[in-house]
């Protein structure tokens, strides 16, 4: 008998699968069993050999997520390479930086387009295929922001704000349509999109000083929360945002 958190004979589309978190997950998904469609802008090779190495089976969908244009093809193409779409994980996003009285109107725009709108519309289109199919497991990515203002970011606050918002929202629509849609919310994790906050000295000194785990998270660090999320353990688990962040909310 397959365990609570097994995910054999699940398939999942991650988008944002080329690297940092979004290849974490991918590959903690695939580790518990899972097949992985890699959804990105950049093609996820990296990712996908190292699904295949897991020994399931991967595909890569090309997607720019700035614009809703290619989400119904995300879930299509899902379907047709790997058989259906159980777990989808809406990693993708960015971040843009400058201080509010200066913010420019395409620096929200392209924040929000990509972190808020695109997900709510990817989310739409795999949940009426979940709906349709009897269930499944949206995980969305959220932030520390979710919860606090942050500084000089009004785009990706309102944005990752709003993840908090939409994953409620669709978890009241859907639980008892048999999709759990819940959030994850990482701390400060070493990746791309942090590189400048860990280079800048003063900066990392006064985060690490304030995480209670000491440390920056790894990407790998989100992987059992994904896994949990996307598995038969969470069948109870609705519209919950579960923060993996060394103790930061906490403080
Ligand atoms: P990352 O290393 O910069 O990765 C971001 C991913 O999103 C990349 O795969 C990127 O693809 C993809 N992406 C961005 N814009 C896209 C678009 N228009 N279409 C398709 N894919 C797009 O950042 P990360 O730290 O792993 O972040 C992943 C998620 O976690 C984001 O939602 C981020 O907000 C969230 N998060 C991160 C942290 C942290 O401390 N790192 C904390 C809280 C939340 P390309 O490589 O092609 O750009």
């Amino acid at each position: 008998m397959s365990g609570p958190f097994d995910l054999t004979g699940r398939v999942a589309a991650v988008t944002g699968a080329n690297t940092g978190i979004g290849q974490a997950i991918a590959l903690a998904l695939a580790a518990a069993g899972a097949d992985v469609a890699c959804v990105g802008r950049t093609p996820a090779d990296e990712t996908a050999a190292g699904v295949r190495a897991l020994g399931r089976k991967a595909t890569i969908v090309p997607a720019d997520l700035t614009t809703i244009e290619p989400v119904g093809r995300v879930v299509d193409e899902t379907l047709a390479a790997l058989g259906g779409l159980d777990i989808l994980v809406n990693n993708a996003g960015i971040i843009r930086r400058a201080d509010a009285v200066d913010f420019s109107e395409a620096d929200w725009d392209a924040v929000i387009d990509t972190n808020l709108k695109s997900v709510f519309f990817l989310c739409q289109a795999a949940g009426r295929h979940m709906l349709a199919n009897g269930g499944g497991k949206i995980i969305n990515i959220a932030s520390m922001l979710t919860f606090q203002g942050g500084i000089r970011v009004p785009s990706y606050t309102a944005s990752k704000s709003g993840i908090g918002g939409l994953t409620k929202l669709l978890a009241n629509e859907w639980a008892a349509r048999g999709v759990n849609v819940n959030a994850i919310a990482p701390g400060y994790i070493a990746t791309n999109n942090t590189a400048a906050l860990q280079a800048d000295v003063a900066r990392n000194r006064a985060i690490v000083e304030r995480i209670p785990a000491g440390s920056w998270g790894d990407p790998g660090d989100l992987g059992g929360a994904a896994v949990f999320l996307a598995s038969r353990a969470a069948d109870y688990v609705h519209g919950h945002i579960l923060a993996v962040d060394g103790g930061w909310l906490a403080r």
